[in-house]
């Protein structure tokens, strides 16, 4: 309960000038920002699908912020450009509230640690998910114990779902709008002249 009487602000009993009441308001936003708890969900996103936007979804109802992260340094051959997941994360994951777009290179963990982030998020299909990903989580771990993995289960119809498969239905001409996002089936339409 905050009450201004007379250039003071009365607030549970205390009293405080307006002066200290601006400098604690100061303070405790940055505070605040610090406080926040923030999740890295690192991956290809090439190209993002609704499997990765479910696991999004439900990141964010244990995090006050989630930045999706697009690896630089990825040995995969892509089939869309950097420039092009980014701009396609963007334009789907970057409208929800409390998700940011970023690239990264080098150590995830690395990356992790400059952003504040104490968690890594990355979801699980299936069994054959489970071996890479938890050689990765525990090395991950290794070489930064303050960062913990988080493994999300995506809803049951997206657990059959990679961007791999999608291309491939893509490249052979079938139809993708069940998978992805609109722009996103629009873009790899693009990509493969149809
Ligand atoms: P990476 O090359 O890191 O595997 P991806 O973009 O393929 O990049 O995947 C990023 C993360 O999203 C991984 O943790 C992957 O398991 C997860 N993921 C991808 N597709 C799905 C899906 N359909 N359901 C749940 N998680 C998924």
């Amino acid at each position: 309960m905050t009450n201004e009487v007379g250039g003071f602000f009365v607030i549970q009993g205390f009293l405080l000038s307006r002066h200290c009441f601006q400098s604690a308001f100061h303070f405790l936003i940055p505070l605040r920002i610090l406080q926040m708890r923030r999740a890295i969900y690192p991956g290809s996103f090439d190209p993002v699908t609704n499997g990765h936007l479910d696991v999004i979804g439900r990141a964010l109802k244990l995090f006050d912020e989630v930045i999706v992260a697009v690896a630089r340094n990825d040995e995969k051959q892509a089939l869309f450009s950097l420039e092009e997941r980014l701009n396609l994360l963007r334009e789907t994951a970057g409208k929800i509230d409390n998700v940011r777009i970023a690239e990264f290179k080098g150590l995830l963990v690395e990356f992790a640690r400059t952003k504040g982030a104490g968690a890594v998020i990355r979801g699980l299909r299936a069994i054959s998910d489970f071996e890479f990903e938890f050689q990765m989580a525990l090395m991950n771990r290794k070489l930064e114990a303050g960062v913990e993995t988080i493994f999300l289960m995506p809803k049951e119809e997206y657990t059959y779902l990679s961007s791999r498969i999608v291309k491939e239905i893509a490249r052979l001409g079938g139809d993708v709008s069940n998978f992805v996002p609109a722009c996103v089936a629009k873009a790899l339409s693009r990509k493969f002249d149809r």
